[in-house]
């Protein structure tokens, strides 16, 4: 595999643009910079008013979340050199204390890419390596390429098959890139396509088990726009009639879309979108998924915190009745996860571990689309870089989580033997429910 850096994991991203539409704004002459930014990390908020009163500087300019202030918990809050003053008073009046973690991100950004800064120049290199899955699919007669929809651009959005000979086996959908500036995601599931197809023994045993669908990018045209405009973008790039662009693609699937830990604010980083699957980038995810009813297992990459998330995310006390079987399963993914470089992760449900948030896709591929066994992983690091992991981190952190998905598919596949002579099919509930509804995207929604 060619040099792993950041610039590296595009794939298909930018093949075939078109009818973008120019909007104001959106052609900065250079990058957003940031220099100058710094990230603070708050004490425990300890009251639910402190982080009620934190909330205010949500969506304001020039001042990002990395974690939402929630009760009981630190917030890490990255500040422009201009607000910076604004929100130490803040939490001062508020008795909060900080420390400042991260001076000034422009270090980190340059470390963060070892062959040049976010801009144009990556941007051309990126162009050149756009079509990895497009090659692998000419290379390996295994590695089928196929365009699943189009963005709000109209970038297509790729999903990668590895199937080694013929025959109906059971399936493991892989997908990384929802949030665009969460770079180790759509890297990570692109590593673990290239381990797939490297020949050697460890990957043809798990192909003569499974195939494997992989969407390394979902939200295409944030992921480009962290590259071209700015590197701290997380929502999609869709046009909201209004003031400011995107939604949250994991707050925008059809399971309990629009309860809590999601924001009907459009300028919010958490908006859940006018309508369930109101992006055509979830609606195209989930339309392909609802197609191949062999998935057994469902895997999101996002980053970061080190967290191995089991269904349900949308409430708390909302477990599924199979609960203990999917933390059972999870808890062999993460031991062979970390038992490569050391690397911990916790493991539990969203609510238990961080807060709820409605309408993500894991709870929705167990929810609705029937996958017995669906996760979300919160990849690297814990904070000590956040979403500017160094690219030295890329290759570690793909051997790892490949190591857990290996093993995690030995034991399922085992499971899956066993369960033969019994009837299968999982115990879940409110199936379709908000697809078939008025609200749910569903008037384009073909099954
Ligand atoms: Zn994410």
């Amino acid at each position: 595999m060619m040099g792993m850096t950041w610039i590296f994991v595009v794939v298909g991203v930018l093949a075939s643009t078109t009818s973008a539409v120019p909007y104001p704004g959106d052609f900065l002459p250079t990058p957003k910079s940031y220099s100058g930014y710094s990230l603070l990390r708050t004490e425990p908020l300890l009251r639910e008013d402190l982080a009620r009163s934190l909330l205010i500087l949500d969506g304001m300019r020039g001042i990002h979340f990395w974690k939402y202030p929630l009760v009981n918990r630190s917030s890490d809050i990255l500040t422009s050199p201009a607000q910076l003053e604004h929100i130490q008073a803040l939490l001062a009046t508020l008795g909060v204390s900080h420390d400042v973690i991260i001076d000034d991100v422009k270090d980190l950004l340059a470390k963060e890419n070892d062959v040049g800064v976010n801009g144009y120049s990556a941007l051309e290199e990126e162009l050149e390596r756009a079509n990895y899955a497009k090659t692998l699919a000419s290379q390996d007669s295994r590695v089928t390429y196929e365009n699943i929809g189009s963005s709000s651009e109209g970038k297509e959005i790729g999903l990668v098959k590895i199937s080694s000979g013929g025959g109906n086996k059971p399936a493991i959908w892989i997908d990384g890139g929802m949030h665009a500036r969460e770079w180790i995601s759509p890297a990570t599931a692109t590593y673990i396509m290239s381990k797939l197809t490297n020949k050697e023994p460890a990957s043809e045993s798990l192909l003569s088990s499974f195939d494997f669908y992989i969407v390394p990018i979902i939200n295409v045209d944030g992921y480009e726009w962290t590259h071209t405009g700015d590197r701290m973008w997380r929502k999609t790039r869709s046009r909201n009639n209004g003031r400011c662009i995107g939604v949250d693609p994991n707050r925008n699937w059809g399971f309990h879309w629009a309860e809590q830990g999601s924001s009907t604010d459009p300028c919010s980083d958490i908006y859940h979108g006018p309508r369930a699957f109101s992006e055509p980038e979830t609606l195209s995810v989930a339309r392909a998924i609802k197609a191949r009813p062999n998935i057994k297992l469902y895997l999101t990459f996002h980053s970061y915190s080190q967290l191995w998330l089991v269904p349900y995310g949308y409430a708390r006390n909302t477990r599924p009745v199979d609960y203990n079987e999917l933390v059972r399963l999870a808890q062999v993914g993460k031991n062979a996860l970390s038992a490569t470089y050391g690397t911990s992760y916790r493991l539990g449900t969203a609510p238990d571990l961080l807060y709820p948030a409605a309408g993500g896709s894991d709870d929705w591929a167990k929810g609705s689309a029937g996958i017995k066994y669906a996760y979300c992983l919160e990849l690297r690091d814990t904070g000590r870089y956040g979403f500017l992991l160094p690219s030295n981190q890329i290759v570690p952190t793909g051997e790892e989580t490949f190591n857990g998905l290996a093993a995690m598919a030995k034991e399922l596949h085992r499971t899956l033997k066993k369960q033969q002579t019994r009837p299968v099919g999982g115990p879940y509930v409110n199936a379709d429910k908000e697809l078939n509804s008025p609200s749910g995207g569903e008037a384009e929604y073909k099954l």
